[in-house]
C-alpha cells in the first residue's frame, strides 16, 4: 500500500500551549483514516497543518508528494476540505454555492449527479438557510468532492445529526472510499470511528496514545465482555460465577451484569434456562473504542 499522508514528529505551540507535540503517523491510499480524540486534543491542528492552513513549527508532512506549504496551489486541485467552521451565506442558493466553489478550482466534476447521490437532487434552487442540518452537511460534503479529490478531509461530520442520519452518511462515505479516494475522517464520537474507520489515530493532550485498525485496538485491550439481563425472580447468582470464562457477577436491584471472556451469552442463556429463568432483556455488551480511551487515558470521552 502506498502512503498518501506522511507526518513526521510534527509539532505546533500557540504561544505557550503546545497544541501537538510531536505527532508521527502515515496514511494509505483509499483507506478510511479517522483521527479522534476529545475536544482540545490537536486534531484540528493536526489536519489544518496537513492541508496548508496552518503552518508546523516543526517536523515534516508530505501530502500526494507534495508540500502542504510550498505547493499549496497544486494540493489545493487535489485534495478536497469540508471543515467544522464552514458557513455560507444563508440566502445562497445550493447551486450558487456549487458554482462558487467550482470556480476556485481548476478542473471539477458535474455537480448534478454529485447532487443526486447526496440525496440534494431537488434542493438545486433551495436557499442555503432553509436547509436542515443535515442536508447543509450533505452539500458541504458535495463542495468537498467537487473536483473528484484523491484524498477528502470530513470534519465532525455528524455532529447535531439524528442517528438515522447519521447511519445514512456513514455508508455515503464508506462510498467515497470504495471509489478509490482516501478518506480522513476528525471526529470525537468513538462509536462514529468504529463504525467507519479502516484505521484510527487516537489523540489526546496533542499526542498520538494509538493507532490501529478498531478490531486491533479492542482486542489487544483484552476487554470483557457483558452480559445484561433483568430477572424478578431470584436464584442462586453463585450458579453464574460458576460458569466458564465468567470472572464477576453483580446485581443491582433486578439487574444483572455478567463479566468475563468468551462466549458468555450461550452459556449464561444455558444457565437460565436450566433454572427456568426466561429473561426477556438478555442482552450483549462487547468492549468498545470507548473503553479502549478509558483505558489508556483513565477518562472518558466527554461528547
Ligand atoms: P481539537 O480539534 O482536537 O478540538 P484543536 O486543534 O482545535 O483541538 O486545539 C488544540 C489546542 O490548541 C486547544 O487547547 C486549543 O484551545 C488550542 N488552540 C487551537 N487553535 C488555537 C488558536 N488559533 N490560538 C490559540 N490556541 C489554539
Amino acid at each position: 500500500m502506498s502512503n498518501v499522508i506522511e507526518v513526521h514528529n510534527l509539532q505546533k505551540s500557540y504561544g505557550q500551549e503546545v497544541a501537538v507535540g510531536g505527532v508521527s503517523f502515515s496514511v494509505q491510499k483509499g483507506e478510511i483514516f479517522s483521527v479522534v480524540g476529545p475536544n482540545g486534543a490537536g486534531k484540528s491542528t493536526i489536519i489544518e497543518t496537513i492541508i496548508g492552513l496552518r503552518k508546523a513549527d516543526g517536523g515534516q508532512i508530505s501530502v500526494l508528494g507534495l508540500d502542504p506549504q510550498q505547493d499549496a496551489r497544486e494540493l489545493g486541485n487535489r485534495i478536497g476540505t469540508q471543515l467544522q467552521q464552514a458557513a455560507l451565506p444563508d440566502r445562497m442558493k445550493v447551486w450558487e454555492a456549487l458554482d462558487l466553489y467550482a470556480s476556485f478550482y481548476e478542473r471539477t466534476i458535474p455537480w448534478e449527479p454529485l447532487l443526486e447521490q447526496w440525496g440534494l437532487g431537488d434542493k438545486r434552487n433551495a436557499q442555503f438557510g432553509n436547509l436542515s442540518g443535515g442536508q447543509k452537511q450533505r452539500l458541504f460534503i458535495c463542495l468537498a468532492l467537487l473536483n473528484d479529490p484523491e484524498i477528502v478531509f470530513l470534519d465532525e461530520l455528524t455532529t447535531g445529526l439524528d442517528p438515522q442520519s447519521r447511519r445514512a452518511t456513514w455508508e455515503l462515505v464508506t462510498a467515497i472510499r470504495d471509489q478509490g479516494k482516501t478518506v480522513v475522517v476528525i471526529s470525537h464520537y468513538m462509536d462514529e470511528v468504529e463504525a467507519l474507520a479502516d484505521r484510527v489515530a487516537i489523540i489526546d493532550h496533542g499526542q498520538l496514545i494509538a493507532l490501529d485498525t478498531p478490531a486491533n485496538l479492542i482486542n489487544e485491550l483484552h476487554g470483557e465482555t457483558k452480559v445484561h439481563f433483568t430477572s424478578s425472580n431470584g436464584f442462586e447468582l453463585n450458579l453464574l460465577s460458576a460458569v466458564d470464562g465468567v470472572t464477576s457477577v453483580s446485581q443491582d436491584n433486578n439487574h444483572i451484569t455478567v463479566s468475563g471472556h468468551g462466549s458468555l451469552l450461550a452459556r449464561v442463556a444455558a444457565v437460565l434456562a436450566q433454572q427456568n429463568v426466561a429473561p426477556a432483556d438478555l442482552r450483549v455488551e462487547h468492549p468498545s473504542l470507548e473503553d479502549v480511551f478509558l483505558k489508556l487515558t483513565g477518562k472518558t470521552i466527554v461528547n
